[in-house]
């Protein structure tokens, strides 16, 4: 295992970190963890040299935190880093934060986090915790040793990552998701550069993009740019070498499903380093990124030129929800996520074909015609 630095805590941690949101099921039932399974891959995972144990208030339908208790027991504990989160969706007043801390501590039978992460922070969340004096709370925990270092993670845009970020000055970490085709979204390849700066570990989350990075046949044209190279690595490999490759990255998370999946991953961070790629590895990614742009039907680059749209459609982000379940074959969960994150008063089927919008695209999109074939390949009947 390769050993790198946590920020400026002064604390090595495994390259990988083993996320427990995917764990073995025993059926569809997300909370039916196959525990026999999940001991012996993160047991095995830990014999291997894997220090970073990260879990979640609701991951596996609340699951993971009792689980993580018990696999933890018989000296694996003192092994590791224990990581959890506070779920801000549940934080409505200041009582809220101990309540939940408390109980993870009896979940995870501990007496202390290592790091403890404010989950899944946004513009809203973030606002509340500022209404609710969370780091006067955080701090008090941290001086009781119930958490031994505070971060967060994030998902919005770079302008309000940077808010936070900057937001206070303890932060020992931050969890940001990292892929080579996310170098832009969300926190971003500048959202890493300016954590790291200020001397945060940075934790990657999602770098296989929900396994859609791994799979095997990967789509013809990723394929082929992959097998430009001497190297015969996987395409999974190829994701994970490439975010190691980054010195401002403290580790990796994957959210391991099999334990052929860890055993994979722990060659994989046998591996790993900075350094590891040259300008041929880096050409390769770029042909793959190339690979992927192609595969996406509709040229958009999420500028955002064309809102705001008169009649309320959300222009963009449904070209984005189109382009990845085209790109990635998944048009069923395309449909799940349209129907989930865009309102009916914001769906393609509200455009009136007024035009403005055409005439704000840099890139000359047929807007008004992709509108109506993503909406009808988009929307459900039920
Ligand atoms: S053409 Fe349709 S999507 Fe474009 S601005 Fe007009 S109503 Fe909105
Ligand atoms: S202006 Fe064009 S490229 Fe930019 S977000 Fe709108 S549709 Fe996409």
């Amino acid at each position: 295992m390769k050993y790198r630095p946590f920020g400026k805590t002064g604390i090595k941690v495994s390259a990988l970190g083993f996320g427990c949101m995917r764990l073995p099921l025993n059926s569809e039932d997300s909370g039916d963890i196959n525990e026999a399974e999940a001991t012996r891959m993160i047991r095995h995972a830990i014999d291997m040299g894997v220090n970073y144990i990260d879990t979640a208030w609701g991951y596996h339908r609340e699951q993971s935190e009792p689980l993580v208790g018990r696999v933890l027991r018989d000296g694996y504990r003192e092994k590791v880093y224990l990581a959890t989160k506070l779920p801000s969706w549940l934080i409505h007043v200041a009582e809220d934060m101990d309540k939940h801390l408390n109980e993870q501590l009896w979940r995870l039978q501990t007496d202390h986090i290592d790091f403890y992460l404010l989950h899944s922070l946004n513009k809203d969340y973030w606002e509340n915790y500022l209404k609710l004096n969370v780091f006067d709370w955080a701090e008090k925990k941290l001086s009781e040793g119930k958490i031994r270092h505070l971060g967060f993670s994030f998902h919005d845009d770079y302008a309000v990552f940077e808010k936070i970020l900057n937001g206070y000055d303890h932060w020992d970490f931050c969890q940001i998701q990292y892929n080579y085709l996310d170098v832009e979204a969300q926190a971003g390849k500048r959202g890493l550069k300016a954590a790291a700066e200020k001397g945060l570990g940075v934790v990657i989350m999602e770098p296989l993009r929900g396994g859609n990075l791994a799979k095997i046949p990967a789509p013809r044209r990723v394929g082929e740019a992959f097998a430009k190279s001497p190297h015969a690595w996987t395409p999974a490999n190829w994701s994970l070498q490439w975010i190691w490759n980054q010195p401002e990255v403290s580790l990796l998370l994957s959210g391991m499903s099999t334990m052929e999946q860890v055993e994979q991953n722990l060659t994989s961070a046998d591996q790993s380093g900075v350094g590891l790629f040259m300008d041929a590895e880096h050409q390769v990614i770029e042909e793959v990124q190339q690979a992927y742009k192609g595969l996406a039907p509709v040229p958009c680059t999420h500028c955002e030129y064309c809102l705001p749209c008169p009649n309320g459609v959300f222009i963009p982000d449904i070209f984005k929800i189109y382009n990845e379940s085209k790109m990635f074959d998944q048009m069923e969960r395309g449909k799940r996520w349209y129907k989930a994150e865009i309102k009916p008063e914001n769906q393609a089927n509200q455009c009136v074909e007024c035009g403005n919008c055409e005439s704000m695209c840099p890139q000359h999109i047929q807007i008004i015609d992709w509108l109506k074939v993503a909406h009808n390949e988009l929307e459900t009947t039920s």
